[in-house]
């Protein structure tokens, strides 16, 4: 407690978790001080974004009470999507189809959103402090505040947090991941027009069922504007992983995306050709691999004091599924809203059962829902069964990807017969009916076509 009476929150790491917290709490009428081992200077220009970052539609609304949407470019409103299978002779395009969201999905660069968070939180007269917190500085923070909470990301103080055991599905890394920006091709209605009428409105998802996925999408960059970001998600033992171990600088993350979509996916490689690195941006990219984890998100430093994990230090997802920094938003938000409303102190129990509803609000759901996007056994019926009626029927397909902005349905969904029922309600009528329409796509269509003619 201040002086003035106001309560002190101590927030460490300046990701987007940290940057949230600290304006979000400032706002909320909190003495905040945030600790970071970076410079502002360091955060926004020298290191790589964390994530792609995009919102996927609901969270949006728990990010508006933080901040308002101050961002134009970056917004799109649906995907499309195809999924080849097979290699060589016997490779075959499996299914395609091009839904709108129903929603609003935004990608701005993380370290955009987060020096916005962090410049507005200093207007406020907020305290930065520069310097990497070990656990005995930790010890401190918390002793002299009220509300101590660590936002170091997967790594940093993560470990003081232990593993729940009972949440974390993975022991490790999923898939082999490799993010780009690249530049040289706008937003508008010719943007992969082969792919989709709605041009730069849509993002792109390719699937190969045997080397992984891969997300292309308009993009907000924080010095270029409108560009375009890729992430590729790698199968551990599928082929694409030895290519994303060559990368060491941009141009070769974009030598590695232009090989694979030559390989590949050949339909768009002439488009991914026309794209060029951000010159301005040398860390525009990165590699590298999250081991799907939950933490017990509250724990005591070595003198006994209480902290609390938030952000990817308290849930980390793979990103196929694009919920990490979605959950990071919910959890912040909820927390500031849930601390001004409460008197007493900060204990322990407080923030387990603040955790514990952020676990059944978003958490667990962020959770299941990346693993149905990364094909984990226990969804190969809702696979099996969705795909073909999402490529047959476009509001099973929206619904699919209504579960990025709003993943909790999923959890209702535990049998061969929830799913069927599932598609029967979204599509309007039987879902044997949906799904006896369905044929194998034959040709995609493809950027030389359009090229050619
Ligand atoms: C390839 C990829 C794509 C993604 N795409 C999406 C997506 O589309 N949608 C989505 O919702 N999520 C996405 N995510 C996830 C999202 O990026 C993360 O969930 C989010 O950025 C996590 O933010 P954070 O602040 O918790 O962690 P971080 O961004 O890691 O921030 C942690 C900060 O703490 C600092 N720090 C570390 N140790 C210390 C210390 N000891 N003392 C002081 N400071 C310290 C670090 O320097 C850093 O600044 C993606 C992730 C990846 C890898």
């Amino acid at each position: 407690m201040t002086d003035e009476g106001r309560r002190s929150v101590g927030v460490v790491g300046a990701g987007l978790a940290g940057t949230s917290a600290a304006l979000g709490f400032a706002e909320a009428g909190f003495d905040v001080t945030l600790y970071s081992d970076k410079d502002r200077e360091s955060l926004r220009d020298k290191v790589p974004p964390t994530g792609v970052g995009v919102l996927f539609g609901k969270s949006r609304e728990w990010d508006a009470e933080i901040i308002e949407d101050i961002y134009d470019v970056g917004n799109t409103s649906g995907i499309s999507v195809r999924l080849h299978s097979g290699s060589g002779e016997d490779r075959t395009d499996v299914l395609e189809f091009n839904p709108d969201y129903g929603y609003v999905a935004q990608a701005v660069d993380l370290r955009l959103r987060a020096d916005d968070r962090l410049g507005r939180f200093l207007d406020q007269g907020g305290r930065f402090e520069v310097g990497s917190v070990d656990v005995d500085r930790l010890d401190e923070i918390a002793g002299s505040h009220d509300l101590t909470l660590v936002a170091t990301g997967k790594g940093g103080l993560s470990a003081l947090f232990p593993v729940d055991g009972s949440r974390t599905h993975y022991r490790e890394p999923q898939r082999k991941l490799l993010q780009v920006t690249l530049t040289g091709l706008d937003h508008g209605p010719d943007a992969f027009a082969y792919r989709s009428s709605a041009g730069g409105n849509h993002s792109l998802f390719n699937l190969d069922s045997e080397n992984g996925e891969i997300f292309v999408g308009p993009f907000l960059h924080k010095d270029a504007g409108a560009t375009w970001s890729f992430i590729v998600f790698a199968k551990p033992d599928g082929a694409w992983v030895p290519t994303i171990d060559e990368v060491d600088d941009a141009v070769s993350a974009r030598a590695a995306i232009l090989d694979i979509f030559t390989r590949y996916f050949p339909h768009d490689a002439p488009v991914i050709e026309r794209l060029a690195v951000i010159e301005s941006d040398p860390v525009s990219w990165l590699t590298g691999a999250v081991t799907p984890t939950v933490r017990h998100a509250v724990s005591t430093t070595r003198g006994g004091h209480v902290v609390a994990a938030i952000g990817d230090t308290a849930i980390a997802v793979d990103p196929v599924a694009g919920q990490g920094a979605q959950n990071t938003l919910i959890q912040v938000a909820e927390l500031v809203r849930a601390a001004k409303a409460h008197d007493g102190a900060f204990g322990a129990d407080w923030l387990e059962a603040e955790f514990e509803k952020h676990w059944q609000r978003r958490g667990r759901a962020a959770v299941e829902v990346t693993r149905l996007y990364l094909g984990d056994p226990d969804y190969a019926t809702h696979l099996e069964l969705s795909f073909p009626a999402a490529a047959v029927d476009t509001n099973v397909a929206s619904a699919l990807f209504g579960l990025l902005s709003e993943p909790n349905p999923l959890l209702t969904l535990t049998s061969r017969e929830d799913v069927l029922g599932f598609i029967t309600a979204v599509s309007g009528e039987p879902a044997d009916d949906v799904l006896g329409r369905f044929e194998p796509a034959g040709r995609f269509g493809s950027a030389a076509d359009r090229v050619a003619s």
